[in-house]
């Protein structure tokens, strides 16, 4: 019989007689075994407790929006994991036009989503078109937040490009606000 040891090839000779078969050649091959047992246990234990973790955070998501397919929890799950700085605001923002969209992932959806995180990106600057003088979203947080959540399509488009393509985009922010100057 050979050697149950890990990585060990070592023929064992079986003492004559009733004895136990022996299934290690030597002390350090029975502890290496040993070792390698509660190391398999261990990556076991951690992996079910990931799967648990992931199968907990799509639940709590299922529970937030009870009317999303499948396949919108998959993507704010990932969204989630993927923006481990906004990743919640973002989740949110998704969410909700996930749920207004009536469970398609459609254009509006994927609109907030890029404006946000392009927002994300700049730190939140405000927004205004100067053509107009209006400012779209005045510069924290918590407007960006408000304006992915409730602005249409071609607002939404306006503002992105705005945020891309205008050196001249720059707004007057609210008092607290961070002023950011894009360019
Ligand atoms: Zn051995």
């Amino acid at each position: 019989m050979q050697c149950q040891g890990p990585d060990c090839t070592t023929e064992i000779e079986q003492a004559p007689g009733g004895h136990r078969q022996r299934a290690y050649c030597s002390d350090r091959c029975r502890m290496a075994a040993s070792r390698q047992r509660a190391y398999r246990v261990e990556q076991a234990r951690l992996k079910a407790e990931v799967e648990a973790k992931e199968q907990r955070e799509r639940q709590e998501l299922r529970n937030r929006y009870p009317m999303l397919a499948e396949e919108s929890i998959d993507l704010l799950y990932n969204l989630k994991k993927q923006y481990q700085y906004g990743g919640l605001h973002l989740v949110s923002v998704i969410g909700a036009a996930l749920v207004r969209e009536n469970e398609r992932p459609g254009e509006r959806a994927l609109l907030a989503a890029d404006l946000f995180v392009q927002g994300q990106k700049k730190s939140y600057p405000a927004v205004t078109d100067n053509k107009t003088g209006r400012t779209l979203i005045w510069g924290n947080l918590a407007d960006w937040f408000a304006f992915c959540n409730k602005s249409d399509v071609p607002t939404l488009r306006q503002a992105l490009a705005l945020l891309q393509g205008n050196p001249n985009v720059t707004g007057p922010a609210r008092s607290g606000a961070t002023h950011v100057t894009i360019g």
